[in-house]
């Protein structure tokens, strides 16, 4: 493959708007974008005509809203361009208004209230800042997904949002730094995605896997990932095949695939894409989700999404690296070279500081998921505490600044910000500090904590908002001073002094560090039904208003449907491990403990000994019994937590009653699993699962 010829060759990107749209259409979709102002009727009418004669060109025949609703995947429901002719023919139409806007059905989509079912319609709008693309035959167009009030409905309109808010703000404080006008300021994001892959035909068999998307059941195989040989090992021939083709077809639809590599456990892997615009890069992200799945089919593989597929194994996860840069491509996250810049960058850093420490509950939620619970704090993910890793040196220019003392080390007299230039500090390559939620790597961050399922937009969002905010209330105090270095100076020197609790450059998953950072006042929020009780704290729901991000009862009805998925997803684990140990794995244990009896049987009319037959038997037999004993008590809790009303409540009930009696259930599952023929366990174990492809 050509990769450069191919690359894109599936989007209408800027290359393909700049040769096909007239000159004056495409300034004016330009500035449209720039300034986030809606397309004329008559400018869109040309865009769409030329869109669809290069999708129909690109062998295309219909087109789609491609948008992002509530429950977590995307959707569309396609059009073709055919309009009747008079004469019985067809001819392929598009138009300004068909793009721009669609009507979809949108009465099964989750909208916790926001909607009633009457009132159906829903509204998708074009966004122009990403990309249309082709995908199996279909011109999609990344919309925005709305109630007929105007109410968001998806997870696109937050994200847009925040990025208008923490573009005003910056601009303010590039302005005083001396920025010109015109300067516009983005996020940008590369998204590191982790995923399993299994053979399908070991897939097919686990009822666990079809329903819950992981392994409710299986016992460790003596082999795990304790020898750390997986980890950027040797792909194997039939994952490199699958991992070529991915790359392939996510190039065509213009996604920058850069890096992939095997991660630690085994069977899980690494997706890592070139960053780009924090809205393209959650775009490209869904789409990359998509792509691996279906590529998968393909290879006879199934990709595995969910945070914790296997139990005792490292789980996945989405590594969110983020930052902030200007319209002509200067990294504000960047340490500069020159006083000016350093001044600039740790006003920057002293927004992100105090943002992480003061809304640390929105980010929080903003990961938190049935899913992701399994990870969270669990042996190789970021623990639930929200902290920040900056490195020795940057922690000790810090420290320098806030206390005024000389930075021995390298020679340096106390730095004067905004006058000295900040001593260089290392990028802290050899640590990477794997155990950090949200670590400073040298001109980004990266946000660790979101799940491998996830959309990246709700984490992006809350970050852009946060940042918004500080950045608001710097630019609020500097533009009023009049000696704007000292007032600078001052402001910096004060964040450090009130929002320092936040960094933490030790070991995360040290014990001691939850006790350090109960002692700091850190939260430390363990699950998502705990996480979600500060959606609608108060100034959690004011900084979305302020920023125009979320209304208060969008906020409500997020909550909403947030805590009812969780029970719902809770509810489906419950009933399928149920359904497993009652339908496969008690009857399974029976079957063979009648032939360990008989052999015993057999062998004491021959005057052998009965042993091991009897003994296992014995202890299946009490195996057998537990299971059937947690069988009943997860019956029992999983009806009870159906009938409680209060939302909040009944997700508690499911944290901390229903997960402990699933538990408890495949433990003697999981035992029973070890004394049982392999033949006779009626379903494909870890071993196969892991170590099959
Ligand atoms: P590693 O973390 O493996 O050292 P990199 O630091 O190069 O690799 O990048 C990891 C991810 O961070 C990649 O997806 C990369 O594109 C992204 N990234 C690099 N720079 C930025 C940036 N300025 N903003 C957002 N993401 C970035
Ligand atoms: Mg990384």
């Amino acid at each position: 493959m050509d990769v450069s010829k191919n690359f894109g060759s599936m989007a209408f990107n800027d290359k393909v708007m700049r040769e096909r749209l007239p000159k004056s259409t495409y300034k004016e979709l330009k500035q449209a974008i720039s300034e986030n102002q809606p397309l004329p009727l008559e400018v869109a009418n040309v865009v769409a005509n030329a869109m669809k004669d290069w999708a129909i060109e690109k062998g295309a025949t219909h087109f789609t809203h491609w948008f992002q609703p509530l429950s977590g995947v995307t959707a569309e429901k396609h059009d073709s361009f055919i309009s009747p002719t008079p004469e019985g023919g067809v001819i392929m139409e598009f138009s300004g208004k068909e793009l721009i806007k669609g009507e979809p059905d949108a009465s099964s989509f989750p909208s916790g209230g926001l909607r009633s079912t009457f009132e159906a319609r829903g509204y998708t709008s074009w966004d122009p800042t990403s990309y249309a693309f082709i995908k199996d035959g279909t011109l999609c167009i990344p919309t925005a997904f709305c109630s007929y009030n105007g109410e968001a409905l998806d997870k696109k309109t937050p994200l847009l949002k925040s990025m208008h808010a923490i573009n005003s703000a910056a601009k303010r404080i590039l302005k005083l730094f001396g920025a010109p006008d015109s300067v516009e300021v983005t996020t940008t994001v590369g998204a590191e995605q982790e995923y399993f892959l299994v053979d399908k035909k070991y897939f097919d068999l686990r009822k666990d896997l079809l329903f819950t998307g992981r392994t409710l059941y299986g016992a460790l195989p003596p082999k795990g990932q304790e020898l750390e040989d997986h980890y950027f090992g040797t792909i194997k021939s039939r994952v490199s095949a699958y991992m070529k083709e991915l790359d392939e077809e996510l190039w065509k639809l213009g996604v920058l695939a850069k890096t992939k590599h095997n991660e630690v456990a085994p069977a899980q892997h690494e997706l890592a894409p070139v960053f780009t615009t924090t809205n393209i890069a959650t775009d490209h992200n869904q789409l990359t989700m998509e792509i691996m799945q279906k590529v998968a089919k393909r290879h006879g593989l199934v990709c595995l999404l969910h945070e914790k597929p296997f139990a005792g194994i490292n789980g996945s996860g989405k590594h969110n690296n983020w930052s902030i840069s200007t319209s002509d491509g200067t990294n504000l996250l960047n340490p500069g070279k020159s006083p000016e810049d350093n001044a600039q960058f740790l006003l920057f850093l002293a927004a992100i500081i105090k943002g992480i420490d003061e809304y640390q509950e929105l980010l929080r939620i903003s990961v938190a998921s049935a899913g992701n619970d399994h990870r969270l704090g669990a042996n190789e993910a970021p623990p639930a505490i929200i902290s920040i890793f900056l490195g020795d040196e940057l922690t000790e220019i810090l420290d320098s600044i806030e206390k005024g003392y000389k930075l021995d080390k390298r020679k340096k007299t106390l730095m004067r910000i905004g006058v000295d230039f900040m001593p260089p500090f290392a990028k802290d390559t050899t640590d990477r500090n794997r155990t950090s939620p949200f670590a400073f790597t040298g001109n980004k961050f990266e946000f660790r904590m979101p799940g491998s399922s996830a959309s990246i937009s709700a984490a992006n969002t809350v970050l852009n908002t946060i940042i918004a905010a500080e950045l608001t209330e710097f630019a609020d105090e500097l533009e009023k001073a009049t000696d704007f270095n000292e007032a600078l100076s001052d402001l910096i020197k004060r964040t450090i002094k009130e929002h320092k609790r936040i960094i933490f450059n030790g070991n995360g998953y040290d014990k001691a560090w939850i006790d350090e950072a109960e002692k700091r006042g850190l939260l430390n929020l363990k699950s998502t039904p705990e996480a979600l009780k500060y959606m609608l704290e108060k100034k959690d729901v004011e900084i979305f208003e302020k920023f125009h991000v979320f209304t208060a009862n969008e906020i409500k009805s997020r909550y909403e449907i947030h805590i009812d998925n969780y029970c719902k997803i809770l509810n489906i684990e419950a009933k399928t491990m149920l359904d497993m140990a009652k339908t496969d794995i008690i009857p399974a244990v029976g079957k063979y403990t009648a032939q360990l009896l008989e052999t015993a049987k057999l062998k004491k009319e021959f005057g052998l000994s009965t042993t091991p037959e009897s003994d296992i038997a014995a202890e299946l037999s009490d195996k057998s019994v537990a299971m059937f004993n947690s069988v009943k008590t997860l019956s029992v809790l999983a009806e009870q937590a159906k009938n409680i009303s209060d939302e909040q409540a009944r997700a508690e009930f499911y944290h901390n009653e229903v997960i402990p009696a699933m538990e408890s259930l495949r433990h003697a599952a999981d035992s029973a699993e070890l004394l049982t023929d392999g033949a006779m366990w009626p379903m494909p174990g870890y071993k196969d699962l892991l170590f099959g492809i």
